[in-house]
């Protein structure tokens, strides 16, 4: 049967590494969702707006049209039919925005149906399962998740694996804004199983949450 898997953590807790190899061990559709509020922030950037400009995201937001194109085992966001290079939204300017953005209600709400629809789109693919990655996946999205798994490391070690990878984050600062949002905050939520990666590899976390799908 259909299985569906919720994990939520803080910025680099290693989310989308996880996820992606869990997808191809267990041939589930894998979403990243904070590459959908990114997609979003970069749309909104193009079109000049700012993130103190509020009410006119609010008014943006329904010209702006999502697509979904699954790429292997990915799904990714279209917005007007054309998908947003990674170099755009892993980029400076959408990573300082896009937790600016994303604390706005208007601009959740806009996803939040696309977010949950993406478990059709992975039935639809004939893929086994759904497995979806952010901050409120646990909380919000899919509250009844056959699985939901919450990923922490500590800090300083989030902050050397994007150091690491070349990428300007401030992964403190985007947590802190994460989690004191009004909507939908970053949360463990309650009846998530807490994961610390803080002294594990990839492949340990992989196999920890393997054994956990496969129980
Ligand atoms: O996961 P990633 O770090 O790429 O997410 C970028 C930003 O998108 C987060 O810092 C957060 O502000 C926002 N986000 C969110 N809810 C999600 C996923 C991401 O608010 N479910």
């Amino acid at each position: 049967s259909f299985l569906l898997v919720a994990i939520d953590g803080g910025a680099a807790s290693g989310k989308s590494s996880t996820s992606r190899a869990l997808s191809e061990r267990f041939n589930f559709l894998h979403v990243d969702t904070g590459s959908y509020y990114r997609a979003i922030t970069a749309e909104l950037l193009r079109r000049g707006l700012r993130v103190d400009q509020v009410d006119e995201v609010k008014a943006a937001l329904p010209s702006i049209t999502l697509g979904t194109r699954v790429e292997g085992r990915a799904a990714r966001m279209e917005i007007g039919g054309r998908l947003a290079p990674e170099a755009e939204i892993r980029g400076p300017e959408v990573t300082a925005a896009v937790s600016h953005f994303a604390a706005i209600p208007e601009v959740r709400t806009a996803l939040l149906t696309y977010q949950r629809g993406q478990a059709d789109v992975a039935r639809s693919h004939g893929f086994r399962g759904l497995i979806m990655e952010g901050r409120d996946i646990g909380s919000i999205i899919f509250p009844n998740a056959d699985l939901r798994l919450f990923l922490h490391a500590d800090v300083e070690a989030r902050a050397k694996r994007r150091e690491l990878e070349g990428r300007a984050d401030a992964v403190a600062e985007r947590d802190r804004m994460d989690a004191s949002r009004k909507t939908a905050p970053l949360v463990l939520a309650s009846g998530a199983i807490d994961i610390d990666s803080t002294y594990l590899n990839l492949e340990q976390v992989v196999e920890k949450i393997a054994g956990l799908i496969t129980e």
